[in-house]
């Protein structure tokens, strides 16, 4: 990180540059395993790709360019080895809506693709003239028809498909950046004791507290100028004056494995023929918020079908340690425990069977291979927080964490805007600057101004 060449920088977390991390990935190479979930939101078969973001332009343009990263990372793989899999697959996404029409989202959407000169890349179904593109494109195939299920009227949801979307293999992402940063010296410190954090060393000065390096389980003192939080949705319990910030909330996935002799599946299902698909059931919540939302992605080269349910994504309120600076009846939300993660509650294991009836009819009476929750790191907007945080003096604590469910897609592109940040501070360069402050001038929302009586929580409600 040039600017800051004088300066020592211990990471916690965060795969591109981490320094410590408790998992051995050294020895897994960052292979997700179903039998037991580590909870890490980053190793995983694979994350959805997109850069549809409704009127969120900055983080389109973003994905665009993060796109533009894993086609070149595709292409340095493939020149090495001939049979190298890619790790970005643009095998596109359908975004089948909650009704016949476009939901007012999708109208967003279509509106800022259309401001970026990117609309003859998505393919309305209902429109005649955006078939034949399809059809003439090579997409047509993959155009799908769902019909929607009692409806007196015999009509089909409408779908946009999205031919620059698709997923990442995530967790190959992860191995490919582990390399890269060990390549230019990065040290990574693995495993329960000696990559385990454990506290910050702190240090009175004239302008209040300030770090000057951690510890690690392992009792080792690590002196450093800075230390870096990117320790995804568990980064709260790490440093508590994120709790404001920052909430932990489940995600439920669910799997189905397709054997590599059941032909038919095997290709039906594979990227070749079948895109990511989203879908925003109706009826709405009271709120008029979306409580069905479900999403599908092609099989992987092992043949999992995995299935994410993200409509109500749930807290697990526990109590907070003393001190929290914030807390909601004296608890917080944070991960529940790798071996309480591995069933779903009812209300999405139903949500996945609704979806799966309507959109992979073949597994309707077909049990899951697997499930588990996988943690969120929500934030007060869904946005990242990347920042200095204030409570520390002399720039000595830095975060970079609050993935809201969205951070994968970036891995290429997020450290390089996370080191402006880290360099210059407010007069860093990029765009993303403002949306990733430290903002403690926000109101709690987002669903973080629920705490443990809300409809959300799985964990221990008020007394
Ligand atoms: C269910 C689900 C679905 C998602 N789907 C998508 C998607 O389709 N597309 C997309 O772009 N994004 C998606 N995301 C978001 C994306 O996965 C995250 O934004 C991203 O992986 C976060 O990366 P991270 O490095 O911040 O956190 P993580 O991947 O959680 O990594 C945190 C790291 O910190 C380490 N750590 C934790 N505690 C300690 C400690 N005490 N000491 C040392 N190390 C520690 C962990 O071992 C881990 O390696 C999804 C997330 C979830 C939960």
């Amino acid at each position: 990180m040039g600017n800051q060449d004088e300066k020592t920088v211990a990471i916690v977390g965060g795969h591109n540059v981490t320094v410590f991390d408790q998992h051995q990935y050294d020895k897994t190479g960052y292979q997700p395993s179903d039998d037991n979930p580590e909870l890490v939101a980053s190793v995983d078969h694979n994350k959805i790709f997109r850069a549809s973001y409704g009127t969120k332009l900055h983080y389109q343009r973003l994905a665009l360019e993060s796109r533009e990263a894993w086609v070149g990372i595709n292409k340095e793989q493939r020149d090495k080895d001939n049979g190298a899999e890619d790790l970005f697959v643009p095998c596109g996404m359908l975004r089948v809506q909650p009704t016949a029409s476009l939901s007012q989202l999708e109208q967003e959407t279509l509106a800022n693709m259309t401001r970026d000169g990117l609309r003859d890349t998505q393919f309305v179904e209902g429109n005649f003239e955006d078939r034949e593109r399809a059809t003439k494109r090579g997409w047509g195939s993959k155009l799908l028809e769902f019909s929607i299920p009692d409806d007196p009227d015999g009509r089909s949801f409408e779908a946009v498909l999205d031919s620059l979307a698709g997923f990442t293999r995530c967790h190959k992402g992860c191995a490919y950046f582990h390399q890269v940063a060990e390549k230019v010296g990065v040290v990574f410190k693995f495993g329960p004791q000696q990559g385990s954090f454990d506290c910050l060393i702190e240090e009175q000065v004239s302008g209040g507290k300030k770090a000057v390096g951690l510890k690690t389980k392992d009792g080792q003192v690590h002196k450093a100028d800075v230390v870096v939080i990117a320790a995804g949705s568990f980064s709260t319990q790490l440093l508590p004056d994120l709790s404001y910030h920052l909430e932990s909330s489940a995600g439920s996935v669910a799997t189905f494995k397709i054997g590599e002799t059941d032909k038919q599946l095997w290709d039906k299902y594979s990227p070749e023929r079948f895109p990511v698909i989203t879908w925003k059931s109706a009826p709405r919540g009271k709120d008029g918020k979306d409580t069905g939302s479900v999403y599908v992605l092609p099989r992987t080269t092992e043949g999992f079908v995995k299935i994410g349910y993200r409509g109500l994504k749930f807290t697990n309120f526990r109590p907070a340690p003393e001190g929290t600076p914030f807390t909601q009846d004296g608890k917080w939300s944070i991960p529940l425990p790798p071996s309480e993660c591995k069933s779903l509650p009812s209300f999405s294991s139903d949500a996945i069977r609704e979806f799966v009836a309507i959109f992979l009819p073949e597994f309707k009476d077909v049990p899951f291979y697997s499930t588990k929750l996988c943690w969120y790191t929500d934030s007060l907007d869904n946005s990242f927080l990347i920042d200095y945080v204030p409570t520390y003096a002399d720039r000595s604590v830095f975060v970079c964490t609050g993935g809201s469910g969205h951070g994968a897609k970036f891995m290429p592109v997020l450290g390089e805007h996370a080191a402006d940040v880290f360099e210059n501070g407010d007069e860093s360069i990029t765009p993303m600057r403002p949306f990733w402050r430290w903002r403690e001038d926000l109101p709690r929302r987002n669903g973080l101004q629920e705490g443990p009586d809300g409809p959300r929580n799985i964990g221990e409600k008020a007394a």
